[in-house]
């Protein structure tokens, strides 16, 4: 049986980017829903006994294992999704670890930014946007609905929740200022040199 992680912050701690509503509905129906759905659907199977990767990659594989793939999938990148956010009164700079390869990879980090931007602003529909790292080499992704960087040979270094629940109470159809807002405001660096193994 999974269950819903906690969150690392409270409701009302990255307000007035993301608000307790939004929390509320994102983390405590959607990403609930994720896992509870999971659970059903696993029960009494194989799966049941399988870690989270497991269950994603082996079920990504099986046209009749849709519904569990995108319950899995889902509950790994929400997981992800709520670290890579910081506290609006976290002051926080990027390590210069992590500066040190965005600027080897892509020049600065408003060019490293900016593609990340871009990838989020064109995934059509529901989906992700993510900073991963490549055997040694950062960049800019993007994966429609469930779909989750790590079954491409990616590390996640970075991942952002396009789909319209993860915006649309605050920023309605302003997906540009939801992303603008993020990044100025709540990404959390600490969080993202952690996972490049920095
Ligand atoms: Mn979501």
């Amino acid at each position: 049986m999974f269950t819903l992680r906690t969150l690392p912050y409270d409701l009302e701690a990255l307000e007035p980017h993301m608000s307790a509503q939004t929390l509320e509905f994102h983390y405590g129906k959607h990403h609930r829903a994720y896992v509870d759905n999971l659970n059903k659907l696993i029960e009494g199977t194989g799966m049941a006994e399988m870690s989270l990767e497991e269950i994603i990659k082996l079920s990504a594989k099986q046209e009749d294992k849709k519904a569990i793939f995108n319950n899995a999938a889902q509950v790994y990148n929400h997981n992800i999704f709520w670290d890579c956010l910081r506290p609006t009164n976290t002051k926080m700079e990027v390590p210069s670890s992590l500066m040190t390869l965005i600027e080897r990879d892509f020049g600065s980090l408003e060019n490293m930014l900016s593609e990340f931007k871009s990838a989020a602003l064109t995934q059509f529909g529901s989906g992700w946007a993510w900073l991963v790292k490549e055997g040694d080499k950062l960049k800019i992704m993007k994966t429609a609905n469930a779909d989750t960087a790590f079954l491409y040979g990616v590390t996640p270094i970075l991942a952002l929740d396009v789909w319209e629940h993860s915006y649309y109470l605050d920023y309605q159809n302003r997906r540009a200022d939801f992303i603008s807002a993020i990044f100025d405001n709540l990404l959390n660096w600490d969080f993202a040199a952690k996972n490049a193994g920095l």
